[in-house]
């Protein structure tokens, strides 16, 4: 289920959604280089990740559904699992929201593009054969 070849291996691992191998993002969230720091293309099998212009607008009905389930879990949770009130409990997951932004915001982009592109087995095991590492660059 999360082994190379599903979708959720490479929306988990941030991976090209048709070869599993190559990186969506140029580097860590923390590393301070951008939220949106994406590769153009996949440096294994040469996918455009920028399939129209505008494709990630999409992205944003994927991040408003993530965000609603956080807010609901949070607020549920410490609601119910603590002595806050439910003002607290709110202004509580408020506060964790703003701070999830930019993660929130790139998972909603890995979920679009794996809705999007679909896996290709043959494409990542001649991929695996002549990777592109260096063109890409
Ligand atoms: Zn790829």
């Amino acid at each position: 289920m999360f082994n190379p070849g599903s979708k959720l291996y490479a929306i988990r691992k941030s991976k090209c959604p048709r070869c599993h191998q190559g990186n969506l993002f140029k580097s860590s969230l923390f590393s301070g280089q951008g939220v949106y720091n994406m590769h153009k293309r996949c440096a294994v099998c040469d996918q455009d990740f920028e399939l129209e212009p505008g494709f990630y607008w999409g992205a944003m009905y994927i991040g408003y559904a993530l965000y609603t389930l956080y807010m609901l879990t949070a607020i549920a949770l410490l609601f119910f699992g603590t002595a806050l009130t439910l003002n607290q409990s709110f202004a509580l997951t408020m506060l964790g929201a703003l701070i999830m932004v930019p993660y929130i915001a790139r998972r909603a982009r890995v979920w679009w593009i794996n809705i999007a592109i679909r896996y290709n087995k043959k494409i990542a095991q001649k991929s695996t054969l002549k990777p592109l590492d260096k063109k890409i660059k």
